[in-house]
This record gives structure tokens, C-alpha cells and sequence, in this order.
């Protein structure tokens, strides 16, 4: 198995007693840094290319909207019939409607009744809107106070033909399917999917369906990783618990990276067991051991295995949920190609104090409720390590900066949305 020594060089450890931690913002650099983008693509059809990312830009081939049309349910006119005052008198030619073309061009001193979305008349440019308007006999009569060119909306005002209509990078949204759909497209290029091989360790995991034993539990790490792995459109290999045996780990972790782009592992890197975890990794690829500055999740392994990057998680299943999101998260959007990897925080106000000690950034699992002028945070109920169920009632992470103490009522504090919809 090969090591990419150059890779691993700046990926320095940080066992130096002189350096025991190493913040945040700083490890999710170097993994970004060190991360590049796979090769590989295919074409997909529009519907199953929702959650992929954009291997082209995308070229629009028409103007969007393909015709100048109305804006509204109105009339529409010669702007230069207007008068001084803005308003019209005008002979009412005949009806244009939606997706049906106005056979006549319209003269001076005429008007059409014009429904929202057909396309402008020949000679017509102002559309006046139905309820500023007065129908008599032939007749239509305009209030005074429009404006030569309103109401109406312009070929290509959205999209012109030959411009860019969405970026190659881009993880293609509900928005975008529906944005290529009015160009036509029936096809789109999207990068390959990474393919992640992940497995548990720990003497003590259940998989569902076996009985518990004596201080056994069931593991439940593989799940929380399947469902964000899902989430951000992996091709998943589960390989299931391995015991914390070195022939056992060995093996797992040479299986996982032989065909994986990346691989994980949870637990085994407390005191005590991550000896073998690190003498495994020394011999397949020497991945540096890093003690992070933050709470939870402080251990964590990153590197080569072969051709494969690994992260070594920690067992905890909110240590876990949290180094996901922070570190695996934006070297995963990177390896698909995404442009833009970075979780996007704002700011909120906090509905309740909140302690903390300076030195470490924390990640609070928080509740984000709408609030006055600003969301309203709070915490999601209990906030230990192992504690799922406030991980299941949050949608949030409260990001405290090391430099932070205790948090007041009332303070802003900044927060990481789990999940956006649209
Ligand atoms: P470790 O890092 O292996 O010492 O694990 C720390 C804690 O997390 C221990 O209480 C483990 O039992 C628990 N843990 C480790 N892996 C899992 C898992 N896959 N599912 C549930 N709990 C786990
Ligand atoms: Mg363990």
C-alpha cells in the first residue's frame, strides 16, 4: 500500500506536548488544503440529478422569458399614446392570451386586453393593469399615472440566451431542476458520486437484531453516518462493527480503502484502545493524530490510507455527529466538486445563558425558534457527549469561539442550520 508522503508531511501531528491542541478553523484548513476534487462524471437525467454536483456549466440556449410578455391581467399599448398626465383613451383592438400569438400589429390609438404571460402585441411596449382601467362600449379608459414600458417583462430578463444559467460546483436544488427544465434541458453532466466505506469499532457494539449482553450497546454510529452520508449523496459501504482487534482492524480498514475514496471509522481512539487503531494506521499509512480544541469530539485522525483519506471519529455518538459535520462535511462537498464547502452560520440571540469555559470552541446543540428581530436559540435539553436525543431535538449548533466564556441571555451567538429545504 502506498503512502503520499508529500500529502501527509503538512499534515503535521500534534502529540508535541509543546502543542497539545489544535483549533478548529486550523484543522478544517489543513484537511482542505490537502483535499481535491475526484475525476469522473456522467449524464443523468433532470429528475436524478437533484442533490448532485454540476460537472459543466450550464449554457442557456434560449432567453428566458423566450418572448417580451405582460407582467399582468391589463391592456397593453403604445407608451407614446400616453398623455401628458400619464393616462389614455384608446379603442380596444381585440384579446391577447398565453401561449397564443396576436395576429395584428396594434396602431397608434388602440389597445389589446392582455392576460398575465402573452407575449406583447407587434407595436405595443406598456401594459396597464386591468383594475386602472375602464371599459366603455368599444373604449377603454386609463387612469392618469402610467408610465411608458411598465408592467411588462423583458426577453431574456431572466436568462439571456448564450449566458451562464448555473455554475459548474453547484449542488443542484429543487430551484435548479425546475431553472433547467425552462431551458429545455432534458439531461444534465454531474460529477461522480465519492464512495465512502465507513465501520464501527468497539468490543462492547450490537448490531440491530443480535440480543444486548452485559454492558453492551447498540451501535448506533453506522446509522447517524448512513443518514448524513445519504444526505450529502455518497455511495455508501457499510462494513459493519469490527472488534478492537489489530488482525480485525487491519483488515477492515485495508477492505475500506481498497475501494472507498474515503474512509471512516468511530471509537477507538480513547486511551487504551487507540494503540492499535494507531499502530494499524502507522503500517497502512501513518494518518496524523490530532487532539482538537473543541467540545465534543476533541480526538480525530486524518489522513491517507493508500489512495483512500480517513477520518478517525470518535465513538461518542454526538463526537461523532459533530466531527461529521465540521470536518468530513466540507471535505466531502470538496471531493465531490462543490464550489462552495463551507456550513453556513448566522447570527441569533440566546434565549437562555449558556456556560462556557474560554480556551475551546464548543458546539451547543441548540433549538432555533424565530424570535423578534433575530432567531431566538436555545439549548436542546441535555448536553452530553453521548446524549442523542438532544442531537434528535436539535437543528442547530450554537458555535462558541474558544476566546468565549459564559454566554448571557440576550447575547448574539452564532449558529450553524442543520438542513435547508429549498
Ligand atoms: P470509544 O471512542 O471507542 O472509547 O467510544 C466512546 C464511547 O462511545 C463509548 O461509550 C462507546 O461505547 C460509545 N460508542 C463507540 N462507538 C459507538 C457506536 N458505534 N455506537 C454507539 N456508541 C458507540
Ligand atoms: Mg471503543
Amino acid at each position: 500500500m502506498t503512502t503520499n508522503s508529500t500529502t501527509n508531511s503538512h499534515l503535521a501531528s500534534c502529540d508535541d506536548p509543546q502543542d497539545p491542541s489544535l483549533d478548529v478553523a486550523e484543522a478544517t484548513a489543513r484537511i482542505l488544503e490537502a483535499v481535491r476534487p475526484l475525476g469522473g462524471s456522467e449524464c443523468l437525467a433532470l429528475r436524478s440529478a437533484l442533490g448532485r454536483v454540476l460537472a459543466e456549466d450550464v449554457i442557456s440556449p434560449i432567453d428566458v422569458p423566450s418572448h417580451t410578455n405582460s407582467a399582468m391581467d391589463g391592456f397593453a399599448l403604445r407608451g407614446t399614446d400616453l398623455d401628458a398626465a400619464g393616462g389614455a383613451q384608446l379603442r380596444l383592438a381585440g384579446e391577447a392570451f398565453a401561449g397564443r400569438a396576436y395576429p395584428r400589429a396594434v396602431g397608434t390609438g388602440e389597445c389589446v386586453r392582455i392576460m398575465t404571460g402573452a407575449a406583447m402585441p407587434a407595436g405595443t411596449d406598456t401594459v396597464v393593469m386591468q383594475e386602472r382601467a375602464q371599459v366603455e362600449g368599444g373604449q377603454v379608459r386609463l387612469a392618469p399615472g402610467q408610465r411608458p414600458g411598465q408592467n411588462v417583462r423583458r426577453a431574456g430578463e431572466d436568462l439571456a440566451q448564450g449566458g451562464v444559467a448555473l455554475q459548474a460546483g453547484h449542488r443542484l436544488v429543487p430551484a435548479d431542476l425546475g431553472l433547467l427544465a425552462s431551458l429545455g434541458r432534458a439531461e444534465v453532466r454531474v460529477r461522480r458520486r465519492p464512495r465512502v466505506a465507513f465501520f464501527s469499532t468497539g468490543d462492547e457494539l450490537r448490531s440491530i437484531g443480535e440480543p444486548l449482553g452485559e454492558g453492551e450497546v447498540y451501535d448506533s454510529n453506522r446509522y447517524t453516518l448512513f443518514g448524513m452520508l445519504s444526505r450529502l449523496g455518497a455511495e455508501i459501504r457499510d462494513l459493519g462493527v469490527v472488534r478492537d482487534d489489530r488482525e480485525a482492524l487491519r483488515s477492515a480498514l485495508a477492505e475500506a480503502a481498497a475501494d472507498g475514496d474515503l474512509v471512516l471509522t468511530s471509537g477507538g481512539v480513547s486511551v487504551g484502545e487507540a494503540d492499535y487503531m494507531k499502530d494499524v494506521l502507522a503500517e497502512l499509512g501513518a494518518p496524523a493524530f490530532w487532539k482538537i480544541a473543541m467540545k465534543p469530539g476533541r480526538p480525530l485522525t486524518f489522513g491517507r490510507i493508500g489512495e483512500a483519506w480517513y477520518f478517525g471519529l470518535p465513538g461518542n455518538p454526538v463526537a461523532v455527529m459533530v466531527t461529521f459535520y465540521q470536518f468530513v462535511q466540507p471535505a466531502l462537498r470538496r471531493l465531490a466538486g462543490e464550489a462552495s464547502v463551507a456550513a453556513p452560520t448566522l447570527a441569533a440571540c440566546a434565549a437562555e445563558r449558556i456556560r462556557k469555559r474560554p480556551g475551546r470552541t464548543e458546539f451547543v446543540r441548540g433549538v432555533l425558534s424565530p424570535g423578534d428581530r433575530l432567531p431566538r436559540v436555545a439549548k436542546a435539553g441535555t448536553q452530553g457527549s453521548g446524549v442523542l436525543r438532544s442531537m434528535s431535538i436539535a437543528n442547530c449548533f450554537i458555535v462558541l469561539p474558544p476566546e468565549q466564556g459564559d454566554v448571557a441571555e440576550g447575547d448574539l451567538v452564532a449558529v450553524q442550520p442543520f438542513e435547508g429545504i429549498v
